[in-house]
């Protein structure tokens, strides 16, 4: 704070009137010298983020054979999962759901033996547990070669004739570059795309998905907590505006009541968006990845936003303890165990791609000759639940992880293009992990065939895909 006062030559109410206002916004550009930056490292594969995408397209790519750097700007593995603890992976799936089992479904299964994973109330799938995800993680990127490069922010895209060549990177060993044959942008905020110029779409701070501060708690009594869901379950219908038919009283672990009765009592304010759900419960009496709080207008690029994102989420979890402490049977003696350590986002930049998918084609079980994986017809955002109990599933294109203007560039997770109702299918972490898997291969088919990402075979890809495991079609 005290540079940036100096910086502005403001004295400190001034600069806290600016920082109220944001008026800071105003001093438009200054100059960076240019000077010559230490290679920290060359790579064939270069992964940037290491989140549902990046952990994909990290494993795949190295399994492949070429050397991988999967880099990330935290001390740990995972995005979402282990930053804002958002453990549900698999709670969309039932009897029937058809899965493009790659490395996401191993993920699921390695973390479970690794006793990394609980029961999920909702669904046959398994829930993550947040820690144990970055211990498990770390032995997963271990055993296939991957170089993890970490506490690591790229902040730059090195761009040459319409090539990407790498990223120039900002960490305690300063201001460096990381340079590769091809990089895959798994950043979830385009970050890489950005940076280099690609043509992407992000709405307003107010269009914005909601971002969130997950937390846990301990001191729970499970017992009293269980009976009292027993007697008043959630449902899907509680929380969705619209849902495939027949979906509405599926069972959903939603805290139907605390919310509405602390409002109604003044604990938390009548405007307060706090709702939402519990996951996991450990014998331990900890419930753990609540997602209750909801922090509106933030444009997760911006870094102004993400700072009131992250006091304003703690200040909603800590309401939330008090609200579940008062109405909710169970949680009376409950106390906070864990904070995020990051604030969550969901939704962000979108590049524009050479495919761009839409609602209609998640709806209408498209079909693409491009197919890099399938994700069953599973819709969550924007008030839209599709919960795929039919067995009715899309194909995921390569198309939408190619930016247009810059080659050797690929995109996975939810960044993808697409429109609004194809990326509450193509954010969810299982889909995040067909489109990395799907960035890996493609990045060492076209290195070993000597082509760019932009004209690799996709023939060749997809059979190594399916060598892989993964179900195309
Ligand atoms: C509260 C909440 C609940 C959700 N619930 C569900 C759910 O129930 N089911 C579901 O499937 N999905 C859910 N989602 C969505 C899902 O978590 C995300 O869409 C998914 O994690 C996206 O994966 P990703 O790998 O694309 O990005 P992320 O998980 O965001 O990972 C991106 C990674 O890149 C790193 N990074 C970012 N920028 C840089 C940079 N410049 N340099 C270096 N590293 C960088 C980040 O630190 C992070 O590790 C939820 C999201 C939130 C926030």
């Amino acid at each position: 704070m005290e540079i940036i006062i100096k910086a502005l030559n403001l004295n400190y109410s001034s600069f806290l009137l600016i920082f109220k206002y944001k008026e800071i916004n105003a001093i438009s550009s200054t100059y960076e010298k240019e000077k010559r930056l230490p290679i920290l490292a060359e790579t064939d594969v270069l992964v940037v983020g290491g989140g549902p995408a990046g952990l994909s397209a990290s494993l795949a790519a190295a399994r492949e054979g070429v050397d991988t750097i999967l880099l990330e700007r935290y001390g740990f593995l995972g995005g979402n999962i282990t930053q804002a603890m958002v453990e549900t992976i698999a709670w969309y799936r039932h009897e029937k759901t058809v899965e493009s089992d790659g490395i996401g479904r191993e993920i699921e299964e390695y973390m479970t033996v690794f006793g990394g994973t609980y029961p999920d109330p909702e669904s046959t799938g398994r829930l993550l547990d947040a820690d144990m995800f970055k211990c498990g993680a770390d032995k997963l990127i271990a055993q296939s070669g991957v170089r993890p490069l970490f506490h690591c922010y790229a902040v730059a895209a090195i761009v040459e004739d319409d090539l990407i060549r790498g990223v120039i990177t900002e960490s305690k060993s300063g201001r460096q570059a990381v340079l590769a044959k091809v990089v895959i942008d798994a950043t979830g905020d385009a970050d890489i795309a950005a940076f280099a110029g690609v043509p992407y779409a992000k709405g307003s701070a107010g269009d914005l998905m909601s971002v969130t501060t997950g937390f846990g708690v301990s001191g729970v009594d499970l017992k009293a907590f269980r009976e009292d869901i027993a007697k008043h379950p959630g449902k899907i219908g509680d929380w969705s505006e619209e849902t495939a038919k027949g979906e509405d009283n599926l069972f959903s672990p939603y805290f139907t009541d605390v919310f509405e009765k602390a409002r109604k009592d003044g604990v938390i304010l009548k405007e307060s968006p706090l709702e939402g759900f519990w996951h996991a419960l450990t014998e331990a009496g900890e419930v753990t990845g609540l997602n209750v709080v909801r922090v509106g207008h933030v444009d997760p690029t911006n870094v102004w936003d993400l700072t009131r994102a992250e006091i304003e989420g703690r200040e909603q979890a800590l309401l939330a303890l008090e609200a579940l402490r008062r109405y909710q049977p169970g949680f009376e003696k409950a106390k906070l165990r864990t904070l995020g350590s990051s604030i969550g986002t969901r939704e962000s930049r979108k590049i524009v791609g050479r495919y761009n998918l839409t609602g209609r084609d998640v709806k209408n079980q498209a079909r693409f000759n491009d197919s890099i994986g399938i994700f069953p017809e599973f819709l969550d955002a924007y008030g839209i639940v599709i919960i795929p109990t039919t067995g009715r599933y899309f194909q995921v294109p390569y198309g939408i992880m190619v930016p247009l203007n810059v080659d050797n560039l690929l995109v996975s997770g939810r960044c993808v293009a697409g429109d609004r109702i194809s990326h509450s299918a193509t954010r969810q972490m299982m889909c995040c992990t067909v489109t990395g898997q799907g960035a890996g291969v493609a990045a060492s088919v076209a290195i070993k065939s000597n082509s760019s990402t932009g004209t690799v075979d996709l023939d060749k890809v997809q059979n190594r895909l399916k060598k892989q495991g993964v179900r195309i079609a």
